[in-house]
């Protein structure tokens, strides 16, 4: 391995974190309707405003030894953790596409790039859909309107084929507006629908099978889910969107190697 590849892996480990730290607080801001860009970072137990040196990812939960730097309130070691887990499935997802910056491949950096923000979506619906049991709309429109110009910048630039992706966008645009116009504070059955296409979206470039892989993976983490605790209530979405991000990996490596 060449040095430009470890400063290569060490940016995306850097940039993962950074993804991480960004969903732990969208998590938590987009279900209660604030501002997840412009308004300040608060301790929750003091209130006190962070500074930049606070919202370093991983650096500063070690150099603060993971206590709050203005009450010493214990930070929970969960969002360190994510933090850290982000990282290493940012670096993962980048070598598993064997990113080189030898040879210029606009192609495979386009796909790397809106991997990440498809990542960042399913992240958001995982971790919105554990703590709330809901997904928001926001979050779907994100998630469509990013893929939406990767498709057209597929059919564009790289003049592909994209009949098939503008079907499932089609479909999931328009359940989004049944959804948002005519169904109101009734059981979001084409939300559900719409989220599930999106997550299978981007699967579509890699292989078929890699949605089969994705249903048996996510029955297997149901299966052990029950067997752990008696009658819980599943986050279904959570489990699909982590065996969505396993199985990207898995077939790009099967792909790219
Ligand atoms: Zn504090």
């Amino acid at each position: 391995m060449s040095i430009i590849n470890i400063i290569i892996y060490f940016f995306l480990f850097i940039t993962g974190t950074v993804i991480g730290s960004f969903c732990t607080l969208a998590v938590y801001r987009i279900p209660l309707k604030k501002d997840i860009i412009h308004e300040h970072s608060f301790c929750p137990n003091c209130n006190h405003k962070l500074n930049v040196l606070d919202l370093i990812p991983v650096i500063s939960y070690l150099i603060l030894c993971g206590k709050c730097r203005y009450c010493g309130e214990k930070i929970r070691i969960r969002y360190f953790l994510l933090e850290i887990l982000s990282g290493i499935i940012i670096l993962l997802f980048g070598i598993s596409l064997n990113l080189s910056i030898e040879i210029l491949e606009i192609s495979k950096y386009c796909y790397f790039i809106f991997g990440i923000l498809y990542i960042i979506t399913l992240m958001l619906i995982a971790g919105i859909s554990k703590e709330k049991r809901e997904i928001p709309k926001e979050v779907l429109l994100f998630g469509v309107s990013t893929m939406s110009i990767y498709m057209i910048y597929l059919f564009i630039v790289e003049k592909a084929n994209i009949d098939r992706y503008i079907m499932y966008l089609f479909v999931m645009l328009v359940l989004l507006t049944i959804d948002t116009f005519l169904i109101k504070n009734k059981q979001r059955t084409s939300t559900a629908i719409s989220t599930l296409l999106l997550m299978q979206f981007f699967l579509l470039f890699t292989s078929p099978r890699a949605i089969v892989g994705t249903a048996i993976i996510t029955l297997l983490f149901i299966a052990i889910g029950n067997m752990k605790k008696k009658k819980i209530e599943l986050p279904i979405y959570f489990y699909l969107c982590v065996s969505n991000i396993i199985l990207l990996i898995l077939e790009n490596f099967t792909y790219y190697y």
